[in-house]
C-alpha cells in the first residue's frame, strides 16, 4: 500500500499505491501502512529526509467513507480519526523534514497529509484538484485541515475552502499559500529530493510550533477575524436553517482550535468530527449524495446483457423551452443533435438559446471561442423529418397536447432507423398512453427533464407497459451520456418527482383555507430547509399550471375525481382573481416591478385567521412529511426505488439533503414514530395523510427503507 524506498543520500521516499481500490484511499489498512512507513522513516538514523507522493494518477483521493459510514459512537469515531491524525503530528514534529511530491489530485486527507509535510510541491497539471470537500458530505477534514490550514493562510482566507469545500488547480493554490512550489511533473521528485537536501534541515519546525508564532491575519480574538466569524455564524445558519451541522462543526474548530496550541486544537478537531460521524444529517447526506448518486450516476441498476449504446447522432422535436434546452445540453456533450420545429424560425431559435449560454461563457473566459463555435455546429435547426434517419434516439418535446404529440410521433417514427428509441419528455401525460399511437411501443420510454435542463441534473426515465428493458437502458446510457443523474419511475399520473413534490405547494394551500395564518406557513417551509417557501414558490412555477393539472384531473377521472382542499383555493385564485403568480405580477405575494414582493394582504379577507393557530413545528411537519408520505405510497405502488426516491427528491425539487431525501426522512423520524404523526394528522386534516399499508407494516416491525 505504501511502497518504501530509501536511497544512498538518504532520502526515503513513501509512494502511495493501495492497489486494492480503484483510487489512494484512505482506509484503516492503508492509514496503518502509512504510519508504520513514517515510523519508520523516523526510527532509521540513515534517513535524512522523506518525500511523500504517489504512484497512481491522483496523489491521495480522500477518505473511506465505508469506514465513516459504520461509525455509530463517538468512540469508534475517535477510534477511527484519531490514528491519522496522530500520524501527521508526529510526521510533522518530528524533527526529519518531509516533503510532498503532489503528482496527481489531492483531496481531504490526501490534502491534509500535504499540508502536515514541511513543503508542498505540486506537478504542474491544471487537471489536478486541490481542496478539503469534506463539508459537501457533512463531515470535516479531521486530520488537522481545520487547524493548519487556517495557520498557514489566515482564518478568512481558509474559510471558503473550509466552508464551501472549494477546489482549486496549482496555480491557484500556489497563489492563495496552500502550496509552495508548481513544477513540471517529471521534475517533481529531484526538485523534492534537491529541497530535502539543501533547505530540509533547517525547516523541519512548523511556524505554529516555534516561539512567537503569530497567526496570519490575526487569532480569533483580534477585531477582523472575530467580526468576520461572527457575520459568517449569522449567515450560515440563514443558509442552513440549522439542519446542516458541518459548517456549524467547522467554525467552532477554527474559532476554538485558533485560541489555543496545535495539539489542543487538534483534539478539538477530533471531537468535533465524532460529533458529525455520529450525526443522522451527515448520515443522511453520505448514503443518498455519496452512495445512491454514485449508483445512479454509474447506472448500476441498468438492465444487464443490454450493450452499451454509444450515442452520436439525436433528434429533438419542439425548439421550445425544454426542446432548446436538451438540444444545447446534448451539444455539450459532444453529440449531434437535429433539432426539429414546425418553423425553421422556430428551430434556430431554439438554437439561439443555446448560443446565448455559450456566448455568456466565452465572454466570461469560462470557454474558448473556438469551442462555442464547434458546439453550435452540431446543432442542426430544421422543419425535415427526413433529417432524423439516423439519429440512435429522438426526444419529443412539443406542446403538452395528446393530439399534437401523437402525429409528432407518428411522422417521427417513419424517418427512424429500425434501432432507434423514441423519448416523450411530457410532465403530465401517462406514457403509456401516449405510446398508443406508436408503431414500436416497446421502444417507446419517457424521458423526464426538469427545467431549465442546463441547470437540472435529474431526468426520470419512464417506463411505460409496454416499454422494453432494452430500452430502458438504452434510455439510462443516453442519460449518462450528457451527464445527468436517471432514476427509474415506472408510469403513473404525474410520475414520482412532480407527484411527491406537489404535496408541498398542496398542503399550503390546504393549510391556507384552514385558516393558518400565510406567515406562519411560509416560515415553516423556510425552516424545513426547503428552498423557497410553499406559497412563493407557486407563485414562481405560476399556480395556473397547477389549476391546468387538476383541471386535466376532474376531465381524466369524471365522476371518481375526489375535491382535494386546495382545489378551491386554486380556482379562487386563478378564476376569481386572476392571481397567476409571478409572470404577471400577482399571486399570492404582490411582486412590484421595482420592489420587495410581499405577502398579498386580499388572503386576510379571503381566508381570515383561524382563532387558534398551530406552532411552527406543527406546520412545518404537516408540509414535510405529506411529500414523504406520497414517496411512501410511490413506493408500496411500486413506481420508484427507495435510492431512487431519495435523488428525485433532492435533485428533482430541493428536499433537503440532510433529511436524506424524501425516503430516507421516514426512516430518520423513525418509521413507527411517523406513522403515529401521520396517523394524528389524518385524524385531525383529513384521509390524505392515512398510511399506505406496506409502511404501517415496516412501522410495526421496526424496520427502516434504507439502510443506516
Ligand atoms: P414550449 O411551448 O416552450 O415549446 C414547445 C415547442 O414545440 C414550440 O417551439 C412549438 O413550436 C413546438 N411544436 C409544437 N408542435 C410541434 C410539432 N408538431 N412538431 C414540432 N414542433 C412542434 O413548451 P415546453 O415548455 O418546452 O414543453 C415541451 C414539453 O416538455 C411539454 O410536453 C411539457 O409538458 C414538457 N415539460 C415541460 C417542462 C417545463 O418546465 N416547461 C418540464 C418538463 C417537461
Amino acid at each position: 500500500m505504501i511502497d518504501y524506498t530509501l536511497d544512498a543520500d538518504g532520502i526515503a521516499t513513501l509512494t502511495w499505491n493501495v492497489a486494492d481500490r480503484p483510487m489512494n484511499v484512505l482506509n484503516l489498512a492503508s492509514i496503518a501502512a502509512f504510519d508504520a512507513a513514517v515510523q519508520r522513516a523516523i526510527g532509521d538514523s540513515a534517513v535524512k529526509g522523506v518525500i511523500v507522493t504517489s504512484s497512481r494518477p491522483e496523489f491521495v483521493a480522500g477518505g473511506d467513507l465505508d469506514l465513516i459510514r459504520r461509525i455509530r459512537t463517538a468512540e469508534e469515531s475517535m477510534a477511527s480519526s484519531g490514528p491519522f491524525s496522530r500520524t501527521l503530528r508526529t510526521l510533522e514534529t518530528s524533527g526529519k523534514p518531509f516533503v510532498a511530491a503532489i503528482n496527481g489530485t489531492a483531496l481531504g486527507g490526501g490534502l491534509e497529509i500535504c499540508l502536515a509535510c514541511h513543503r508542498r510541491i505540486v506537478a504542474d497539471d491544471a487537471k489536478i484538484q486541490l481542496g478539503v470537500p469534506e463539508v459537501s458530505l457533512g463531515l470535516l477534514p479531521a486530520a488537522g485541515g481545520t487547524q493548519r490550514l487556517p495557520r498557514m493562510i489566515g482564518i478568512k482566507a481558509a474559510l471558503p475552502y473550509l466552508l464551501e469545500g472549494r477546489k482549486v488547480a496549482p496555480a491557484q493554490a500556489l497563489d492563495a499559500g496552500i502550496v509552495d512550489d508548481v513544477v513540471p511533473a517529471d521534475q517533481l521528485l529531484a526538485r523534492a529530493k534537491a529541497w530535502l537536501l539543501a533547505e530540509g534541515p533547517q525547516a523541519t519546525v512548523k511556524p505554529w510550533d516555534a516561539k512567537g508564532f503569530k497567526f496570519p491575519g490575526g487569532t480569533p480574538q483580534t477585531p477582523g477575524p472575530t467580526q468576520l466569524y461572527f457575520g459568517i455564524a449569522g449567515n450560515l445558519l440563514g443558509k442552513t436553517q440549522g439542519l446542516y451541522p458541518a459548517p456549524e462543526a467547522i467554525l467552532a474548530c477554527v474559532y476554538d482550535g485558533c485560541q489555543v496550541g496545535i495539539d489542543a486544537g487538534l483534539k478539538i478537531e477530533q471531537r468535533q468530527f465524532a460529533h458529525l460521524a455520529t450525526s443522522s444529517a451527515t448520515k443522511n447526506m453520505i448514503r443518498t449524495l455519496f452512495y445512491s448518486m454514485g449508483e445512479a450516476n454509474r447506472l448500476a441498476h441498468r438492465p444487464k446483457n443490454v450493450p452499451k449504446r454509444d450515442y452520436t447522432r439525436i433528434g429533438v422535436l419542439g425548439a421550445g423551452m425544454m426542446g432548446a434546452g436538451l438540444a444545447h445540453v446534448s451539444a455539450l456533450a459532444g453529440l449531434q443533435v437535429v433539432l426539429l420545429d414546425t418553423s425553421l424560425e422556430a428551430a434556430e431559435k431554439g438554437k439561439a438559446y443555446g448560443a446565448k449560454i455559450l456566448d455568456a461563457q466565452v465572454a466570461k473566459g469560462r470557454m474558448a471561442a473556438d469551442k462555442r463555435d464547434r458546439t453550435l455546429a452540431l446543432i442542426e435547426p430544421t422543419t425535415d423529418y427526413a433529417a432524423l434517419a439516423d439519429c440512435q434516439i429522438v426526444i419529443e418535446a412539443v406542446f403538452e397536447d395528446r393530439a399534437v404529440k401523437a402525429e409528432a410521433t407518428r411522422r417521427a417514427e417513419a424517418a427512424m432507423g429500425p434501432d432507434a428509441i423514441f423519448a416523450s419528455n411530457t410532465s403530465t401525460l401517462p406514457i403509456t398512453g401516449l405510446a398508443e399511437v406508436s408503431s414500436r411501443p416497446a421502444q417507446f420510454v419517457g424521458l423526464h427533464f426538469f427545467s431549465p435542463v442546463e441547470k437540472m441534473p435529474l431526468v426520470e426515465v419512464i417506463r411505460g407497459k409496454a416499454t422494453a428493458e432494452v430500452t430502458i437502458a438504452q434510455a439510462l446510457d443516453f442519460v449518462k451520456r450528457i451527464r445527468k443523474t436517471p432514476i427509474v419511475v415506472n408510469d403513473c399520473p404525474a410520475f414520482y418527482a412532480n407527484r411527491a413534490f406537489g404535496m408541498f405547494p398542496y398542503e399550503a394551500m390546504t393549510m391556507l383555507a384552514e385558516g393558518v395564518n400565510p406567515n406562519l406557513i411560509e416560515n415553516a417551509g423556510r425552516m424545513a430547509g426547503m428552498p423557497m417557501p410553499p406559497l412563493a414558490l407557486i407563485d414562481e412555477f405560476s399556480a395556473e399550471l397547477l389549476y391546468k393539472a387538476l383541471k386535466q384531473s376532474r376531465l381524466d377521472q369524471g365522476a371518481a375525481y375526489r375535491e382535494q382542499p386546495q382545489d378551491a383555493v386554486l380556482v379562487a385564485m386563478v378564476e376569481r382573481f386572476g392571481r397567476l403568480g409571478r409572470k404577471v405580477g400577482k399571486g399570492f405575494y404582490d411582486h412590484p416591478a421595482d420592489g420587495k414582493k410581499t405577502l398579498w394582504p386580499g388572503l386576510a379577507e379571503l381566508y381570515p385567521l383561524a382563532a387558534e393557530q398551530p406552532d411552527v413545528e406543527q406546520v412545518r411537519r404537516r408540509l414535510m412529511h405529506a411529500q414523504s408520505l406520497e414517496a411512501a405510497r410511490c413506493l408500496a405502488e411500486g413506481v420508484v426505488s427507495a435510492r431512487d426516491a431519495d435523488i428525485g427528491s433532492l435533485l428533482g425539487w430541493g428536499f433537503p439533503a440532510a433529511l436524506g431525501g424524501a425516503v430516507s426522512h421516514i426512516d430518520t423520524v423513525g418509521a413507527a414514530r411517523f406513522v403515529e404523526e401521520c396517523d394524528h394528522l389524518a385524524r385531525h386534516h383529513g384521509e390524505r395523510f392515512e398510511v399506505p399499508s406496506a409502511l404501517r407494516e415496516l412501522a410495526a416491525a421496526g424496520g427502516r427503507y434504507l439502510e443506516a
